[in-house]
C-alpha cells in the first residue's frame, strides 16, 4: 500500500483544524502545546500531499497578512460503513465528516458473513475509486458496528444481534478484499469518538449515552473513550437488572434499561398496546409517530424511557465528577418528549452536570456518518498512516482483480 506517514501531532493537529477551521501556525501552535518548528513540518508534509492549504488574507492594518492553514476540500476523506441492527451503508465522506456519495447495503443480520464481507468490499472499492477521482488521501475505512466490536483486534465480539458473525474479524477481512487500511469499533465508543474528533465545544470529560435499539453508555476521561475493565458500553442498558420481574432481559435480569427503556422495548410496548403495525424497522420515523401521538400512553412510553435513561446518567455523573452528560440515538434525536424529560432531570438542583444532546453538537450533520469516519479518523490517529490515492495504478488493478 502507498502510504502517507504522519509526525505524532498530525492527528490532534487535523482534529483542531476540523473543529476551528482555519488557523495561523502560531494558533496551532499554542492550542497544541507544541514548538514552532514542529509545527512548521507537520504542516509543511500535509501541505505536499494536498491534506491542507493555505489562505493569505486580506491585510489588515499594518504588517504582514496572517497566512491561515486550512483543510483542503480536496485533500483528506474516509469511507465510513455504518451497520445497524435496522439499515447498513458505505459512504464517502469529506474531511468535516460530509458525505459525498451514499451506497445503501442492505445487510441484515440474516446475511451471511462472507457475502457481507463482499458487499462492503465491492462498495468499498467503488467509493474508492470516486474519492480518488476528488480527493488525494483516504484517512481510513471506518466501520462502525452496532453491537460489540474490539478495535485491537479488528473483531466482531459478543453481545450483539448479528449472532452468526460472533467473533469474525471483519476489518481484516474488508482490508484482505480492498486492500485498503480497515478498522472497525463499537457504535457508542464510536460517537464518543466523533465528539472528541469533530465538537467544536471541545469537552474532554463527558458521559454519552446511545438511546437506540440497545442502549450503549461510554465515558469520555481526558479526551478518550473510557470503558473501565469490563469494556462493555452494553453495561450501561442493564443498569437496574433485578432478579425477578416482568421483563426478562438477554443479561439474566429482570426489568433493567434494555427491557424498559431502549427503542426495542418502546417499540415492543407500542405494539402490545396496539399504537403501531407490527414489526417496524424504521425506527426514527416510529419514535416520531409516537412523539405526536395524541394517546397519552405514546408519551408515556417516551417520557418514562427518558427520565430513566437520564436518572441513571445523571447518578452516574455525579459518581464520576463529570460535568458534561451527552445523550443521543434514535430515542433523543426523535422525542421531543423524551429531550424535555431528559431536562427536567437535569434541572434537579444539587449538581454541576449538565445535559446536551448529540443532534446540537453535530448541528446537521449525520450521527451515523460522524460516527463512522470517526472510526477512520481513530486509525489515523493509532497508525500515523494514511492512503494515499494519486497511486490510482495500485487502485486500478485493485478495481480490475476484483472486476474478473
Ligand atoms: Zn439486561
Amino acid at each position: 500500500m502507498a502510504h502517507a506517514d504522519f509526525s505524532p501531532v498530525t492527528p490532534a493537529m487535523l482534529s483542531k483544524l476540523t473543529k476551528r477551521g482555519g488557523q495561523t501556525r502560531i494558533s496551532l501552535q499554542t492550542a497544541l502545546g507544541v514548538s514552532g518548528p514542529t509545527i512548521a513540518r507537520a504542516t509543511a508534509e500535509l501541505t505536499d500531499i494536498g491534506i491542507l492549504a493555505a489562505n493569505t488574507g486580506a491585510a489588515s492594518g499594518k504588517g504582514r497578512p496572517a497566512e491561515t492553514i486550512d483543510l483542503s476540500a480536496t485533500g483528506l476523506c474516509s469511507i465510513g460503513i455504518s451497520i445497524r441492527a435496522d439499515r447498513s451503508s458505505a459512504r464517502l465522506l469529506g474531511a468535516r465528516g460530509n458525505a459525498v456519495e451514499c451506497i445503501e447495503l442492505g445487510i441484515t443480520q440474516e446475511t451471511p458473513y462472507q457475502e457481507a464481507v463482499a458487499t462492503i468490499g465491492d462498495s468499498v472499492l467503488r467509493l474508492a475509486s470516486i474519492a480518488a477521482e476528488r480527493f488525494t488521501v483516504l484517512a481510513a475505512v471506518g466501520i462502525s458496528f452496532f453491537g460489540s466490536a474490539d478495535y485491537e483486534q479488528g473483531k466482531i465480539t459478543t453481545p450483539s444481534t448479528f449472532k452468526a458473525w460472533h467473533h469474525k474479524p471483519i476489518a481484516r477481512d474488508v482490508e484482505l478484499f480492498t486492500g485498503l487500511p480497515t478498522a472497525i469499533e463499537n457504535y457508542s465508543i464510536a460517537l464518543v469518538n466523533a465528539v472528541n474528533w469533530f465538537d467544536a465545544e471541545e469537552p474532554a470529560d463527558f458521559f454519552l449515552v446511545v438511546a437506540d435499539y440497545g442502549i450503549g453508555g461510554v465515558s469520555s476521561i481526558a479526551g478518550r473513550h473510557f470503558l473501565g475493565p469490563e469494556r462493555r458500553p452494553s453495561g450501561f442498558g442493564h443498569i437496574g437488572s433485578r432478579p425477578t420481574g416482568t421483563r426478562l432481559c438477554h443479561c439474566g435480569g429482570y426489568d433493567c434499561q434494555m427491557t424498559t427503556a431502549s427503542v426495542r422495548a418502546i417499540r415492543d410496548r407500542a405494539e402490545e398496546y396496539g399504537l403501531v403495525a407490527p414489526g417496524r424497522g424504521d425506527l426514527g420515523a416510529l419514535i416520531r409517530d409516537l412523539d405526536t401521538m395524541e394517546d397519552g400512553r405514546a408519551r408515556a412510553l417516551l417520557d418514562d424511557a427518558g427520565d430513566l435513561l437520564a436518572g441513571n446518567a445523571l447518578t452516574l455523573c455525579r459518581g464520576m465528577g463529570l460535568p458534561l452528560c451527552v445523550l443521543g440515538g434514535v430515542l433523543f434525536d426523535h422525542s421531543a418528549s423524551a429531550r424535555q424529560a431528559a431536562n427536567r432531570r437535569f434541572a434537579d438542583p444539587g449538581h454541576n452536570c449538565r445535559a446536551r444532546f448529540l443532534a446540537e453538537v453535530f448541528s446537521g450533520r449525520d450521527t451515523d456518518d460522524l460516527a463512522a469516519t470517526s472510526v477512520a479518523y481513530h486509525h489515523l490517529s493509532q497508525t500515523r498512516k494514511a492512503y494515499l490515492l494519486q497511486h490510482q495504478q495500485e487502485l486500478g488493478s485493485l478495481l480490475l482483480r476484483r472486476a474478473r
